[in-house]
């Protein structure tokens, strides 16, 4: 129903095609689409996105593993109008409810001893923070990151990031150095788990001793890496790093962006199926389920010297954002997500894996929770990376009504991080449509 007090222009019923020459008109080429023909997304419900044609599509990429508790869920909607009608912003020169309400919130969920809340806007800004305040705390410059890993898109953190995310045109910030991530299909030492004695682990100590002067700021890792193509390494890859860190004075941080909020399954943060502690951890993407907003958890004894002048943000804890963060926790709790991440990801992991046994073009089934990864592969000897029957597998699962991501930095990752919201019926209708869609791109091939 038209309202008279919304802009006209926004409840004008658009085509596809209108929309497209819009943004071809006014958009950098930076703004770019899945698909031949990109998708005009009008709505959604639950675990599925509606197309600009009413054409419904199950959706296992929630938007980028962001629209954790789906879409239009009605307590997410309330809280949303509620807050909207009271207050949208202020600016932390106040107090506002919803901020320190998020904040207790979190010291409850957040990992053993991590009690104090820093809320910016995004993941990126989230880790340029977390690693101002390592530098800060420890006095060296150092960050060690991971290959295949991604952190942001400031300078600093392009520069923590996998190649396909680096451009010609940047600055390199100094003090970036980088390790072996656990990548246990294409091992960087050419060894199999687990006789590998976890070398890739292990070398960080020669990154430190040979590319630093000894001194550490801090260790960046994703628990799972998710644009990489969610990449898990063995657990002791953490318990080791976590060693080297501590023998050089680093902070350990744990980069939660897409593992947080229950969607490895059974536990808030991803760092915790692993068993270590980590000094930091970072959130943003499913943190308010699709409203922005980023941040960090830490414990006292680091946050104490991150100051006033070290930091601000214009629309930081904003009230809008701090209060659908609220809902997304209070969901989360409510409806059980995290023994879903476990049952309903298992199921698709289980489905996945029959798969990879059918059909040669699946190298790797990895994952967990609603962290799941497939990897194509032109050749299973060869592991050739099947980057274009990739396209062809996401553009026929469209068809079919099924959204997928793509990742790996061949871009050869099927991703799926869908919705906690997702059902066990929708669950198995993805994999029914996904197995016929591989089953086509590997007829392609033979
Ligand atoms: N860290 C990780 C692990 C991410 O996946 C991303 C975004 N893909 C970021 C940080 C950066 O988040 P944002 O895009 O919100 O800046």
């Amino acid at each position: 129903m038209a309202d008279s007090l919304v802009p006209r222009d926004l409840q004008k019923v658009y085509s596809g095609e209108e929309i497209r020459s819009l943004e071809a008109r006014y958009l950098t080429p930076a703004i770019h689409h899945y698909y031949q023909e990109p998708l005009l997304i009008i709505g959604g419900e639950g675990a599925s996105l509606v197309d600009s044609a009413g054409k419904r599509y199950i959706d296992l990429f929630a938007g980028i593993c962001t629209a954790i508790t789906g879409y239009s869920h009605p307590k997410f909607v309330a809280t949303l109008k509620w807050q909207v009608e009271r207050l949208v912003y202020a600016s932390t020169l106040y107090a506002t409810v919803p901020q320190a309400v998020l904040a207790e919130k979190l010291a409850r969920i957040g990992p053993e001893g991590l009690t104090q809340a820093f809320v910016v806007n995004s993941g990126s800004e989230a880790n340029e923070a977390a690693l101002f305040m390592a530098r800060k705390y420890t006095g060296s410059p150092y960050i060690v990151a991971c290959h295949h890993g991604y952190h942001g898109r400031t300078a600093l953190l392009r520069e923590t990031s996998t190649a396909g995310w680096r451009t010609a045109a940047e600055a390199h910030p100094p003090g970036v150095r980088f390790t072996p991530n656990g990548y246990c299909y294409r091992c960087a030492f050419g060894k199999t788990y687990p006789s590998c004695g976890i070398e890739c682990a292990n070398y960080l100590r020669e990154v430190i001793r040979t590319e630093t002067n000894g001194r550490l700021a801090a260790f960046i890792v994703e628990p799972i890496q998710g644009v990489g193509g969610i990449i898990q390494p063995p657990p002791e890859y953490f318990t080791i790093t976590y060693d080297i860190v501590k023998e050089y004075g680093g902070l350990y941080i744990a980069d939660e962006v897409q593992t947080g909020f229950g969607r490895t399954g059974g536990k808030w943060w991803g760092i915790e199926q692993s068993g270590i502690e980590p000094d930091i951890i970072t959130m943003a993407k499913g943190f308010a389920g699709g409203i922005p907003i980023g941040g960090f958890l830490t414990r006292p004894e680091f946050a104490t010297g991150y100051c006033m002048h070290d930091s601000f943000s214009t629309f930081g804890g904003n009230p809008l954002s701090c209060a659908a963060a609220v809902a997304v926790i209070e969901i989360i709790q409510e409806s059980g997500y995290l023994q879903r991440a476990s049952d309903t990801g298992g199921y698709l992991k289980d489905r996945l894996t029959e798969c990879q046994s059918r059909h040669n073009l699946v190298g790797d089934v990895r994952g967990q929770g609603m962290m799941l990864g497939v990897e194509l592969v032109r050749d299973r000897a060869s592991k050739e990376p099947a980057g274009e029957e990739m396209l062809h597998v996401m553009e026929s699962c469209k068809s079919r009504g099924l959204l997928i991501g793509r990742g790996g930095i061949d871009g050869n990752v099927i991703r799926i991080q869908p919705p906690l919201e997702l059902t066990r019926d929708q669950a198995a209708e993805a994999c029914d449509i996904l197995e016929e869609a591989i089953g086509q791109a590997q007829s392609g091939l033979s």
